[in-house]
């Protein structure tokens, strides 16, 4: 069995016309190695698979984000002292965001632009960004192109300084936006939604905070991200740890030192080799006496090559050069007439053929680079990833893979097994326990359900929880039957965009336009109608067999940890251009679609 000759990539200049997907498999462009050669990867893909189910056979049970009692420290907010006092809040605003991340400033702009006034933003954090606000881990940047990524360039009038934003200025954008809006004069920080209740006699939503609030809005916006409450893997003695822990997300300066240099006598180790710990763990590198890295699956890692941005590009930039990437991109690539026959002409079996012959190839590019960088071939082997490109989120890094050829950095790699026990002295793994000053948990967060955990209660007192038991039930992932004036961003039953602004800008502008047409029309509330709702559960269900990823791929957030059983509770997966389409032709049928009173 002959392997295809795959080249290790050495460089890549980027292209800052590039869109933001990256990899694309064209089934046009035939394999040229043996199909056993594939088969055999496969094979090797579905044992790891088995490997790491077989030990954590509890899917999304096994980690928890009920950050409470003693496990409440690690979602303590380290970026503020303490809550500044206020008196509760009563009083009503028009819209109502419910998190000030990415989904809120995008949907507010709009709403300014159809010349809405009143609108609030209440936050858990002490200021606007989400995401970037929390995580200010050392080296937190973003993988997608920031031309693309950052939202409301044009708006903003503003290009990013490089192909890929630091967290930094992102977070620094998000503020401008919020400036530029006028955003903060409204806005409520470092308090927690816990109550959002329909008021049926007045048509409007109380909303109630941990802060004693009871404030009132006509629309609620539900923006609190998908990726929002850090979670913890379930590990048997972890509270025991007698040494400093923290979440990646609420990354600890004053133990480590701004520039980290309280780490130079310091053993530190790191649960996790997701996206976050692999941009933490160079740094960390370079600042421990030592660093001890416990994997569970690697991460594919391919290359980064990031550049500033080309003023002279920048300056050639025409205005509404954002919005013309996003038109380009939602055009798709270009296919001509003959590729088009070309494509007609393949089975669909041949086509997912090719497509998974070129991932593995793919794949395998990612291990060749793991061999041209690791020196030590027993770790280079532990950190090639055994499941095809977007099983798990591919990760761009150029530091991250040296780093293991540091002296003071160490892998421990448990083979899909994972961190079972803590004792108080450290993790311990095969009997080994590994002795540590400070362990950063890198386990992600919470996956989407976020937008329904603030006990949302509609018409007839259903809880949003209560309606959606037996499966969620939306338009789109943004309306509800019995939730009027209610708009769910980022969650359940939208398309999955590697580049998730995409998805956020096509629901704000959708939202905006719910609310204009409400407002124009005289009417108070505007619920989807059950029909209407009917018809996308069934989309997705219909489309729900065109993935395999639950089935397939290697267990992660992805795919709910390899858990089999779900049928409404994820993505639509119908296409993001199919989503975009769909709500364009129900907003030119709004009469029929909604119930507006
Ligand atoms: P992830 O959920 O991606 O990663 C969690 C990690 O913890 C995984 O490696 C997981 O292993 C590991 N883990 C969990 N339990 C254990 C255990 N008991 N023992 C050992 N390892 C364990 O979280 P992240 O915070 O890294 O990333 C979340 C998402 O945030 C990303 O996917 C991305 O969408 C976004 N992000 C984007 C960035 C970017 O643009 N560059 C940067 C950072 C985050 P396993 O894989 O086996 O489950």
């Amino acid at each position: 069995m002959s392997a295809p000759t795959i080249t290790p990539v050495t460089t890549r200049r980027q292209n800052p016309n590039a869109y933001a997907v990256r990899v694309q498999f064209d089934p046009l462009k035939p394999t040229d190695a043996p199909q056993e050669y594939y088969d055999e990867i496969k094979r090797k893909f579905a044992e790891a698979r088995d490997l790491r189910l077989s030990y954590r056979p509890d899917g999304t049970q096994q980690y928890t984000s009920d950050l409470t009692g003693e496990l409440g420290k690690y979602e303590i907010d380290p970026w503020v002292v303490e809550a500044a006092s206020r008196e509760p809040l009563t009083d009503h605003v028009e819209c109502l965001f419910i998190g000030g991340g990415f989904s809120a400033l995008l949907t507010a702009a709009r709403l300014r632009e159809k010349g809405i006034e009143s609108v609030r933003i209440v936050e858990r954090g002490a200021d606007v960004g989400g995401t970037w606000y929390w995580n200010r881990y050392p080296g937190v940047a973003c993988d997608v192109a920031a031309y693309d990524y950052l939202p409301l360039l044009d708006e903003m009038n503003y290009v990013p300084k490089s192909y890929f934003a630091q967290g930094p200025e992102i977070f620094a954008h998000c503020q401008a936006i919020a400036q530029r809006y006028d955003l903060y004069k409204l806005a409520v920080f470092q308090t927690t939604v816990t109550s959002t209740v329909w008021d049926k006699e007045r048509k409007l939503w109380v909303i109630g905070t941990d802060r004693g609030d009871k404030m009132t809005a006509q629309y609620v916006i539900v923006a609190n991200g998908t990726l929002s409450k850090p979670k913890l893997s379930k590990i048997a003695g972890m509270e025991k740890f007698k040494g400093h822990s923290f979440h990646s997300s609420r990354f600890d300066y004053q133990y480590c030192g701004q520039d980290l240099s309280n780490l130079k006598d310091k053993r530190v180790g790191i649960i996790g080799t997701g996206a976050s710990a692999v941009q933490i763990i160079p740094r960390l590198g370079k600042a421990a006496k030592e660093l001890y890295v416990f994997q569970r699956t690697p991460s594919a890692i391919d290359i980064r090559d990031d550049i500033p941005t080309d003023p002279a590009w920048a300056a050639a930039l025409q205005p509404g050069w954002q919005a013309e990437r996003f038109s380009r991109h939602m055009q798709g690539p270009q296919v001509s007439e003959e590729e088009k026959t070309r494509h007609a002409a393949l089975s669909r079996e041949e086509r997912i053929r090719r497509y998974e012959n070129q991932n593995i190839e793919h794949q395998m590019r990612i291990h060749a680079r793991v061999d041209e960088i690791v020196q030590d071939k027993k770790t280079a082997d532990a950190l090639k990833p055994w499941y095809m490109h977007r099983c798990k989120r591919p990760c761009y890094d150029d530091e991250y893979l040296p780093a293991f050829n540091l002296p003071n950095v160490h892998l421990i790699d448990t083979n899909g097994k994972g961190i079972t026990e803590i004792t108080e002295n450290g993790p311990v793994f095969e009997g080994q326990e590994y002795p540590l000053d400070v362990l950063i948990y890198a386990t992600g967060f919470e996956v989407q359900v976020t937008g329904i955990y603030n006990r949302i209660v509609g018409e007839g007192d259903l809880d949003l929880q209560d309606k959606y038991k037996d499966g969620i039930q939306t338009l789109f992932g943004i309306h509800s039957h019995g939730y009027p004036n209610l708009f769910i961003m980022g969650g359940y039953q939208a398309p999955f965009q590697f580049n998730l602004t995409f998805m956020l800008r096509t629901q704000g502008q959708h939202i905006a336009e719910c609310i204009a047409y409400a407002r124009e029309h005289g009417f108070n509330t505007i619920d989807v109608s059950k029909q209407s709702e009917q018809w996308w559960v069934d989309q997705v269900i219909m489309h729900r067999g065109k993935t395999n990823r639950n089935k397939e791929c290697t267990p992660g957030y992805y795919n709910f940890e390899g858990e089999d059983n779900r049928r409404q509770d994820g993505n639509y997966n119908g296409g993001f251009y199919q989503y975009y389409q769909h709500m364009q032709a129900i907003r030119g049928g709004m009469q029929q679609h909604f119930k507006f009173d």
